[in-house]
C-alpha cells in the first residue's frame, strides 16, 4: 500500500491528474476561476465511475411471519438487526421484498425462519442466489422446512431455554468471520447465567449435515453453522436477534453478564462484528463507518460524579490536571441543596456553586447526577413523575431501617436538578447519570421529554455491550426511542478489592487491561472516577501516562455522544475503482459534520489502494488520509483529523 499523501499533494492530484504544468498554476493560485474550470472534468470521472457496491440488505420478515404484536417500526427483531448493522457500520438498506433483497449479494434476515416464512419456490430462488455467490446471515431456523434446512446445511433445530453459553470452535478462530473473537470473553459468548434457576433465552441447536459447526453450546450441541454452497455461503445462529441485542439493552438478559464493572463483556456486540467481518470476507473492498472519532482506535472518556461534600472540595485536583492536558472532561453534579437528617448534608450551596462554575471556566462540561442520589431510585413506584419546585421538594430517606424514600420524584431528580444547575452555572445540562446507576421505568420518559440528550446510567457489562444505544420509553420492548444511553466501562468503584489511598496505583493496570480489549473492538472506555480525593487524580494521571496516546484519545463524553448520533444518521455508499486504485465514498447527506467522515476500509489481499476520496453531492472530492490500523484495514480520515502524538517523551506501554 502506498503511504499516506500530504493534504497538498492530495489536492494537486485531484485537480490535475498529476500534470506538472497545471500543478504549478494550482499551487500559486488555488482560488482562481481558471482552476475551477480545470477542476470539474477531473471530478467528473469519479462521478462517472461511481457504481455503488451493493449494500447489505436487511430482509424484514415481520409480515411473512405474521407477528402482529411486533409489527411496525418497533419490531424487536428488526430493531435488533438494525442495531447490529449500525454498530457494524456497513452500508445497508431495509426491505420486506425478497426479490428486491436478492438484487444485493449480502442479505441479513431479521427474524427466525418458520414453516410459513418462505414458499418452496422462494426457497429454491434463495438457493440459486446463494449458489451464484450470495451471502445469507440468519437467526434461528426455529420451525424451518426441510428445504430451508438444506439451504443452511442442517437437518433441523432443537429448542431449549437452558443453554447459557456458546464457544467458537478452535478450528475456526483464524477464519475471517471470527477475526474480532480474540479474547476469552469473545470466544465464549454468554447467553444466560448457569447459577440461576430460571431459564435462559430461547436457543436452537442444530445438527449439521453439509454445513460446518462454527460454535458449540455448553450442552455440546451446535450453535452456529456455516454452509458453503456453490460460490456463496449461508450462516445461521441458534438465537433470536431480539434476545441477544434488544433484551440486553433493556437489561432483561437473565443476568448473562459475567462480571459487574471494570470488566469486558461483549456478548451482545459479537453479532455486529461477525456481520462486519463476513461482509469484508465477501467483498474485495469493504467500507464501514468507523466507531471512534479523531483518528484514534479507542478513547478514554473521563466522567466524574460529584456526589459528596469532599468531591466539591477536592475536584479541583482533577479538573486542573485535565485542563492542563487540554481535556474537556464531564462532571456530574449532585445538587443536594437541603439537609436530610441521617442521610445527606446540604452540600450544594453558596460555597460549592462557585467551585462548580470553575469547572466550566476550565473547559469541562457539566451534567446532572440527581438531587438526592437515592439508593432505591430504581424502585419506580417510589419515584412518580411529580412536578415540584425547589422549595417544595423535600423527600425523606430512611437509610437505616427500611432504606426507603418517601416523597421522591423522578421528575425532580432529573429535571429540578437540571434547572438548578442551568440557573446557577449558566450552561445547558445535556447529560444525566443516576446515583448508584439506578434505572427506573420513568427515567427514559423524563429524560426524553425534558430536553436531555444523553444518559449514562449503566455499567456496560450489565447490558453486554460496549456501544451506545437508544433508551426505550418505559424501558419496554415497544417503547418509543429515548435519549442516547452511553454505558460506562471502567471506574473507581471496585467491589472486590476497593480502591484506597494505599493501593490506588495498582488500579490503572486493571483499567488498561479492559481498555486494551475495548480498543481491539474500536470501542471507547467511559471512565468514572469520583473526584473526592487527590490520589484519584493521580490514578487518572497514571492511566493517561501509560496508555498509548498515538492510538487512544482523550475525549469528552458529550462530544462522543454527538459523534455517535451523527454516525447513526449518516448513510453512505462506496465503490472501488480498480484501474485508478481508488476507493470512492459518497455520504448521502452532504451536510454531515466533518468528524463523522471516518471510514475503515477492509481490503483483501492483492487489492491496491492509492487514494480514498470522499465525494459530496456536487460530485466534488476531498482526498482522505489513510493509514493501516490492522492487517488489511485502513482508517481513512479527513486531513487534520489525526491522533495527537505525545510530545513529553514518555514511551507508552503498547497494549
Ligand atoms: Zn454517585
Amino acid at each position: 500500500m502506498k503511504s499516506v499523501l500530504g493534504t497538498l499533494l492530495a489536492v494537486l492530484w485531484l485537480l490535475t491528474g498529476c500534470s506538472d504544468e497545471t500543478t504549478v498554476a494550482t499551487v500559486t493560485n488555488p482560488e482562481s476561476e481558471e482552476t475551477e474550470s480545470e477542476v470539474k472534468p477531473e471530478w467528473a470521472w469519479m462521478e462517472e465511475a461511481f457504481e455503488a457496491e451493493s449494500p447489505c440488505v436487511l430482509l424484514d420478515l415481520t409480515e411473512r411471519n405474521g407477528y402482529n404484536e411486533e409489527s411496525g417500526d418497533y419490531s424487536r427483531h428488526v430493531y435488533s438487526a438494525r442495531y447490529m448493522l449500525t454498530v457494524a457500520g456497513v452500508p445497508y438498506t431495509v426491505t420486506s421484498d425478497l426479490e428486491k433483497a436478492l438484487e444485493s449479494d449480502f442479505v441479513l434476515f431479521s427474524s427466525p425462519i418458520l414453516k410459513k416464512t418462505f414458499t418452496a419456490a422462494e426457497t429454491a430462488t434463495l438457493k440459486a442466489w446463494v449458489e451464484a455467490g450470495g451471502t445469507l446471515m440468519a437467526p434461528a431456523l426455529s420451525e424451518a422446512t426441510n428445504e430451508v434446512c438444506e439451504l443452511f446445511g442442517v437437518s433441523g433445530s432443537k429448542y431449549l431455554k437452558t443453554r447459557n453459553t456458546y464457544t467458537w470452535e478452535t478450528d475456526h478462530l483464524l477464519d475471517k468471520e471470527l477475526e474480532y473473537m480474540n479474547t476469552e470473553e469473545e470466544i465464549v459468548v454468554s447467553l444466560g447465567n448457569a447459577e440461576r434457576e430460571e431459564s435462559s433465552i430461547k436457543t436452537y441447536a442444530y445438527t449439521p449435515t453439509t454445513g460446518e459447526s462454527m460454535a458449540t453450546f455448553d450442552t455440546g450441541e451446535t450453535a452456529v453453522v456455516r454452509h458453503c454452497l456453490g460460490k456463496g455461503r449461508t450462516y445461521t445462529f441458534g438465537v433470536l436477534w431480539r434476545d441477544v441485542i434488544q433484551r440486553s439493552q433493556l437489561n432483561k438478559d437473565f443476568a448473562a453478564a459475567r462480571a459487574t464493572n471494570n470488566c469486558f463483556e461483549p456478548s451482545a456486540d459479537i453479532y455486529a462484528f461477525f456481520l462486519r467481518s463476513t461482509f469484508a470476507l465477501t467483498h474485495e473492498v469493504s467500507a464501514w463507518k468507523f466507531t471512534v472519532p479523531g483518528g484514534y482506535e479507542s478513547l478514554v472518556i473521563p466522567t466524574h460524579d460529584c456526589d459528596s461534600r469532599t468531591a466539591y472540595d477536592e475536584m479541583h485536583y482533577m479538573s486542573d490536571y485535565e485542563a492542563s492536558l487540554g481535556l474537556s472532561a464531564q462532571y456530574m453534579l449532585t445538587v443536594h441543596y437541603f439537609r436530610q437528617e441521617g442521610y445527606l448534608s446540604a452540600f450544594y450551596n453558596n460555597e460549592t456553586i462557585p467551585k462548580s462554575r470553575e469547572l466550566l471556566k476550565k473547559g469541562h462540561t457539566v451534567g446532572s447526577h440527581s438531587v438526592c442520589h437515592f439508593p432505591d431510585f430504581d424502585v419506580t413506584s417510589r419515584f412518580p413523575i411529580t412536578i415540584v419546585s425547589r422549595d417544595e421538594y423535600r423527600p425523606t430517606h430512611d437509610p437505616v431501617d427500611h432504606k426507603t424514600t418517601s416523597g421522591g420524584s423522578t421528575w425532580a431528580e432529573l429535571m429540578l436538578s437540571k434547572q438548578i444547575i442551568e440557573e446557577d452555572l449558566g450552561n445547558r445540562v445535556r447529560t444525566f447519570r443516576s446515583g448508584h446507576l439506578c434505572m427506573n421505568k420513568n427515567i427514559p420518559q423524563v429524560l426524553a421529554e425534558g430536553g436531555y440528550d444523553f444518559s449514562t446510567c449503566y455499567n456496560a457489562a450489565e447490558v453486554l455491550s460496549e456501544f451506545p444505544f437508544r433508551e426505550r420509553i418505559g424501558n419496554t420492548w415497544t417503547g418509543d426511542h429515548g435519549v442516547l444511553q452511553m454505558p460506562l466501562h471502567i471506574s473507581d468503584v471496585m467491589y472486590i478489592d476497593p480502591m484506597t489511598e494505599d493501593n490506588w496505583f495498582e488500579k490503572p493496570t486493571v483499567w488498561l487491561e479492559v481498555l486494551g480489549k475495548l480498543a481491539g473492538n474500536y470501542a471507547p472506555a467511559i471512565l468514572l472516577i469520583h473526584p473526592n480525593r487527590e490520589w484519584k487524580m493521580l490514578a487518572e494521571k497514571m492511566l493517561v501516562e501509560r496508555m498509548d496516546r498515538s492510538r487512544i484519545g482523550l475525549w469528552n463524553l458529550e462530544a462522543w455522544g454527538d459523534f455517535w448520533l451523527a454516525r447513526e444518521k449518516m448513510d453512505f455508499r462506496y465503490c472501488y475503482v480498480a484501474d485508478k486504485a481508488t476507493i470512492l465514498i459518497k455520504p448521502d447527506d452532504a451536510e454531515n459534520e466533518l468528524e463523522t467522515c471516518l471510514f475503515a476500509l477492509d481490503v483483501q489481499e492483492g487489492v491496491n489502494v492509492d487514494h480514498v476520496i470522499l465525494l459530496n453531492k456536487e460530485g466534488q472530492g476531498t482526498e482522505l488520509k489513510f493509514r493501516e490500523i490492522a492487517k488489511g484495514r485502513l482508517l481513512a480520515t479527513l486531513p487534520g483529523v489525526e491522533p495527537k502524538e505525545r510530545t513529553d517523551g514518555i514511551i507508552p506501554i503498547r497494549m
